[in-house]
């Protein structure tokens, strides 16, 4: 075996990792994580670390399900492999599109009968783009081409997903986003509302950005909105009741597609199969991945609602899009088994009823904290955010990096927590009992108390 150091040295001779600062990581060297179990990581020096993030918004049923491992060997041994191109098929994926069909809710009878398998949620979001465009064209309509977004949204890495995304240090490098491409302001209330302005009357005025933008480009141009139900990597953003439903007014009114990015909130994260059901709009298409297979195996897709899928499928023809591991036997059985879990232990059901709202109440006592100008949650994802004055809601100067130092203090307790900026956020597994939300609350208030000791020394 390797020692830590070893790794270490090889990892920063080889290893480019994503969103790294390799310099600083060459430094310090980087954290070795060698096994999991239940939410909890360990590390090649032997430390547990409480896993908040669910390593990366995916762990949605913990570590440590080894029939998860005995699915993923069995169908191994049978079919490892084979393609879904050329008019051929295979069990697992058959029964994974037809149990998310099933599973999807019809909201006023438009139903998901469709899914278009691939690896990952930037590959599905560079899907949803092709295949917008490709449904106005087959509508006759090939000048309605712009996808409008959101700032500070995240829709992936590759150059569409990159470009769908709303974060300006990736649009700052590789010339992004790509052409008909465009965003709006996100509905985040603690920052963009007016003083003595409402949630709901906020809601309204946010969503109403989006009609704004598609009468500045003009409507007939317009080919979709795309928004994730709840900001994750933005820093969960929760939006306000009424910002749903009046999207929804003006995506029906124009006529444009609308595609719910489920990448982190589809799978129970928000106490529901689908986010979309938990407020109530229609989407058109639905991203999906990391928690379809709780993250032991890399999948993705897009589920398909009627409307494009019965355009596609009628008058189409071949659409000249897909993956090698589109509907990879291997990654689907095991999303199946995953699925199953699921169900068994009724884990959207327990987000929903009983520990979402028991982690609610754990981080309603944050904002009691001297730090802490802000706490949400929704489901299990939860945002703290630091400010230096509360009742002015004055941030941090930028480069004091607070929410950094308070994710240090984190790391250090053996907690892993998010930094977005001053925004301290968490989504746990949904395996999360009552006991552990309470562990994990002594060390994020640890954390927080440390982070003020070091701001006043
Ligand atoms: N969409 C959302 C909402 C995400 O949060 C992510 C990843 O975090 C993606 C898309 C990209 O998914 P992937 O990293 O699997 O390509």
């Amino acid at each position: 075996a390797l020692s830590t150091a070893e790794l270490q040295a090889l990892d920063s001779a080889h290893f480019l990792h994503p969103f790294t600062d390799h310099k600083g990581l060459a430094a310090k060297g980087a954290r070795v994580i060698t096994h999991a179990d239940d939410i909890y990581v360990w590390d090649s020096e032997g430390k547990k670390i409480l896993d908040a993030m669910s390593g990366l918004w995916c762990v949605n049923a913990g570590y440590g399900r080894k029939e998860l491992a005995d699915v993923a060997h069995a169908q191994m041994m049978k079919l490892p492999f084979y393609n879904s191109f050329f008019q051929t098929t295979n069990e697992p994926a058959v029964r994974l599109a037809a149990r998310l069909a099933e599973l999807a809710p019809a909201v006023d009878g438009r139903r998901f009968q469709h899914v278009f398998f691939s690896s990952s949620g930037s590959e599905s979001n560079d899907t949803n783009v092709r295949m917008a465009r490709r449904y106005w064209d087959l509508m006759g309509q090939p000048q309605r081409k712009v996808i409008i977004s959101r700032h500070n949204a995240y829709h992936g890495s590759t150059m569409a997903g990159a470009s769908l995304g709303g974060m300006s240090a990736m649009h700052a490098q590789g010339d992004l986003p790509i052409p008909n491409i465009t965003h709006i302001q996100q509905p985040y209330y603690y920052e963009l509302a007016e003083p003595g302005e409402s949630q709901d009357a906020f809601g309204l005025r946010a969503a109403r950005w989006l009609e704004d933008k598609i009468l500045e480009i003009g409507p007939e141009k317009v080919a979709a909105f795309i928004a994730e139900p709840v900001q994750g990597a933005g820093g969960v953003i929760i939006p306000p009741a009424t910002y749903w439903p009046e999207i929804q007014r003006i995506v029906d009114k124009y006529g444009i597609l609308l595609i719910s990015d489920e990448v982190i909130c589809a799978f129970g994260r928000l106490g529901h199969w689908f986010a979309y059901e938990k407020f109530g709009y229609k989407p058109d298409l639905v991203t999906f991945a990391k928690a379809v297979t709780s993250g032991y195996i890399p999948l993705g897709g897009v589920l398909v609602g009627d409307r494009v899928a019965q355009v596609l499928i009628d008058k189409g023809g071949e659409f000249n899009h897909g993956y090698t591991y589109s509907g990879h036997p291997v990654a689907c059985a095991v999303a199946l088994a995953n699925l199953d879990i699921m169900e068994r232990e009724n884990l959207p059901g327990r987000v929903r009823d009983d520990v979402g709202p028991y982690l609610a109440e754990v981080f309603e006592q944050f904002k009691s904290h001297p730090l802490v100008g802000d706490a949400e949650t929704c489901g299990f994802v939860a945002g703290l955010v630091l400010v230096q004055d509360k009742a002015t809601r004055k941030a941090f100067p930028e480069d004091w990096a607070v929410g950094m130092m308070c994710r240090a203090h984190c790391f250090g307790n053996g907690l892993v927590m998010r930094a977005v900026g001053d925004r301290m956020i968490i989504a746990p597994p949904l395996t999360m009992t009552r006991a552990q939300i309470d562990e994990m609350a002594v060390l994020i208030k640890k954390a927080l108390d440390l982070t003020l000791q070091e701001l006043q020394s």
